[in-house]
C-alpha cells in the first residue's frame, strides 16, 4: 500500500514502463507498480547503504529478484544501458538535489521518455533545470498528506520547451492555472515565512542586501498570485 504521495507519483508512470526509481529507499514505489503489473522492469537506485539494504529486503520478501534490481550508486549511475530504462522517478528529496541528479545523469537520460519528479522543497529549481535542458512540463499535481504539501512534476523531452518566467517557475505553470485550497494554504504559509525572514534580515547587524531583494521579489510574486483568488 503506497502513501498518497507515492501513489500520485505512480499514477503518472505509463503502463509497461521500464522504470528507474532513484533514491528508492525501500523500493516501495517500483514494488507496488510490479505488484499491480503496471511496469515490466525496474531499477531501484540508492546512494546510501541502509536504504539499499532496505531495498534488498523488500525485493526478497516479494520475490521480485528478476524484475526489480537494487543498485548502490549515486543518482543516475544506477542506470545501465542494458536496462533500457524509459521512465525515471525521483521522489522525496530537495529540488536542488533532484536537479543535480538530472544534471549529472544526462548520458543515462538519453533514452528516457518521461520524468516524474517529487521535490519536497525547491520545486522552482527542478522546473528551471527542466526548461533549460529541453524538457516540457506535461502535468503537475499538488497534494497534502500528514500535514505536508507535496508537488509532483511530470516532464518529457522536447526540442522546443515553453519558456517560463519567474512566476511559472515558482508556482508551477499548471498549478498556477487552477489554484486549489491546498495551493492557497501553502503559499499563504510561505508568504508568512518569507515575511518573518525579511524582518529578521532587517534586524541583522549587516543587512544581506541581495538575499533581501530576492526574498522581497518572492513576497511580491506570492502576494500577486494570492490576490487573484480573493
Ligand atoms: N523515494 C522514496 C520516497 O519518496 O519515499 C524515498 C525518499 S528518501 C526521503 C530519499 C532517499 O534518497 C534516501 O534514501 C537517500 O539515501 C536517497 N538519495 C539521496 N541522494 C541520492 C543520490 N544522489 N542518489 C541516489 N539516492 C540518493
Amino acid at each position: 500500500h503506497l502513501s498518497k504521495r507515492l501513489a500520485t507519483v505512480a499514477q503518472y508512470v505509463p503502463d509497461g514502463a521500464r522504470l528507474a526509481d532513484i533514491g528508492s529507499d525501500h523500493a516501495y514505489l517500483p514494488a507496488a507498480l510490479l505488484i499491480q503489473k503496471r511496469i515490466r522492469y525496474a531499477v531501484a537506485g540508492e546512494v546510501a547503504k541502509g536504504p539499499f539494504e532496505n531495498e534488498q529486503k523488500e525485493i526478497q520478501r516479494l520475490g521480485f529478484q528478476k524484475q526489480l534490481i537494487p543498485r548502490l550508486a549515486d543518482g543516475m549511475a544506477a542506470v545501465h544501458p542494458d536496462d533500457q530504462i524509459n521512465v525515471v522517478t525521483i521522489a522525496g528529496m530537495g529540488g536542488s538535489l533532484i536537479a543535480r541528479i538530472l544534471d549529472e545523469g544526462q548520458a543515462q537520460l538519453a533514452g528516457v521518455q518521461r520524468l516524474i519528479l517529487q521535490p519536497n522543497v525547491g520545486e522552482h529549481q527542478v522546473r528551471k533545470w527542466l526548461m533549460n535542458h529541453q524538457y516540457q512540463i506535461m502535468a503537475e499535481q499538488m497534494l497534502a498528506e500528514d500535514g505536508h504539501v507535496y508537488e509532483v512534476i511530470v516532464a518529457e523531452p522536447t526540442v522546443c520547451p515553453v519558456r517560463y518566467g519567474a512566476k511559472e517557475l515558482l508556482f508551477g505553470p499548471f498549478l498556477l492555472e487552477k489554484p486549489t485550497p491546498i495551493f492557497i494554504t501553502k503559499w499563504q504559509q510561505e508568504l508568512e515565512r518569507c515575511q518573518n525572514a525579511v524582518n529578521q534580515m532587517h534586524q541583522a547587524a549587516t543587512v544581506p542586501v541581495e538575499r533581501l531583494q530576492r526574498m522581497q521579489q518572492k513576497i511580491n510574486l506570492i502576494k500577486e498570485v494570492l490576490s487573484h483568488d480573493d
